[in-house]
């Protein structure tokens, strides 16, 4: 790693910009880039100097190991635009360590911080124009390492990319969330790789999610591996229950990701007194309080969302409607969430990181 004073980022800038062509009334999640990304590879033992270039294909050869063994690893981050036109990010150091965190698991090396920052910051500035004003609008940021060293022998590569596109992105309504307890499949186990943004961990739900939709289902609220009967976790997002006025929510877990709107949502519910008790939750006791009426509310939680509300559940064969409440925890908790990542309230926190010009 070269130290600070020699990063250079190396940028070559799209010849046209194509943000004309784009509708942002209209976005759907995750399918619009804006125009220039950046590239980092690692060679010789070290990583190289960032290079920020025009968004576009990557050539690698078909035995680059990503395509047979799976390493992979990326995260999920936002900045928005105030009214004042700075553009914020919402604890990307979180994400910076996660993601090393992530590499570390999956034998990637671990990226330098500054490269990190410097990059980012300079892609940012680049495609501010993508960051549009407006209470829900941001520019959703997926940083991820690949390994690219060509060969088809089961060891970690020598050669790697680290790479952070963007794309745009409205606040969305879902439509109504059903999810089905999990019953049969597991996301994560014990010593596994759960903790991690590894790539495998979101295809190996595709299967198990799409049996759930046949039943009706939007997406899986997984459970412990080993008995099926604690709840851990959605597929992109932590998970929060509403018992009385009380929150619960499970711990973290070499099986469960540590999101940051999930700690973030604790923290913030300690400053308002909602009580929190983040501890193992069965499967039994929900049931029990949806049919009791205690159950109030079930959300998820994560960056592209922030919070999203569900409507229902369904558990061996049962299903259980949730009440449709004018004062719930979920839309009282995005707000204020909101509130800080728009710079629109204070940040007690101190979680808002301004991306200076
Ligand atoms: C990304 C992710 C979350 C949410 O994390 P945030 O940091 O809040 O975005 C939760 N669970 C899983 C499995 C995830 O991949």
């Amino acid at each position: 790693m070269k130290n600070d004073a020699t990063i250079r980022i190396d940028i070559v800038k799209a010849p046209s910009s194509k943000i004309k062509s784009v509708d942002f009334e209209n976005l759907t999640f995750g399918n619009t880039f804006t125009d220039h990304m950046m590239v980092c590879d690692y060679e010789n033992g070290e990583w190289q100097q960032p290079k920020i270039r025009p968004y576009g294909p990557i050539e690698l050869e078909p035995s680059a190991k990503v395509f047979h063994y799976g390493q992979a690893v990326f995260e999920g981050m936002k900045a928005f635009r105030d009214n004042d036109d700075t553009i914020w990010m919402f604890r990307p150091e979180e994400n910076f360590n996660r993601i090393n965190k992530s590499s570390k698991r999956l034998a990637i090396p671990e990226f330098p911080k500054e490269y990190f920052f410097k990059s980012l910051e300079a892609l940012l500035k680049l495609d501010k124009d993508w960051i549009k004003k407006g209470f829900g609008n941001s520019l959703y940021i997926r940083p991820f390492v690949i390994a690219t060293e060509p060969g088809v022998s089961a060891s970690p590569g020598k050669n790697y990319k680290f790479m952070i596109i963007c794309s745009p992105a409205q606040s969305y309504y879902t439509g109504e969330v059903r999810v089905k307890f999990s019953e049969e499949f597991s996301r994560a186990a014990d010593g596994g790789v759960g903790f991690a943004k590894a790539a495998g961990n979101y295809g190996a739900q595709f299967y198990p999610t799409n049996l759930a939709k046949e039943e009706g289902f939007q997406q899986i609220i997984w459970t412990d591996a080993n008995s099926h009967e604690f709840l851990e976790e959605a597929g992109t997002m932590n998970i929060f229950f509403r018992v009385n006025d009380k929150l619960l929510t499970a711990p973290i877990s070499d099986r469960i990701l540590d999101g940051i709107t999930r700690k973030s949502l604790i923290a913030m519910a300690d400053v308002y007194d909602i009580p929190v008790e983040v501890r193992k939750i069965s499967v039994k006791e929900i049931v029990e309080a949806a049919k009791d009426g205690s159950l109030k509310e079930i959300f998820g939680a994560g960056t592209a969302a922030v919070i999203n509300p569900i409507n229902g559940f369904g558990y061996k064969g049962e299903k259980y409607e949730l009440p449709k409440l004018t004062e719930s925890y979920a839309s009282f908790l995005k707000d204020k969430l909101m509130k800080i990542q728009y710079n629109l309230a204070e940040d007690p926190f101190g979680w808002r990181y301004e991306v200076k010009e």
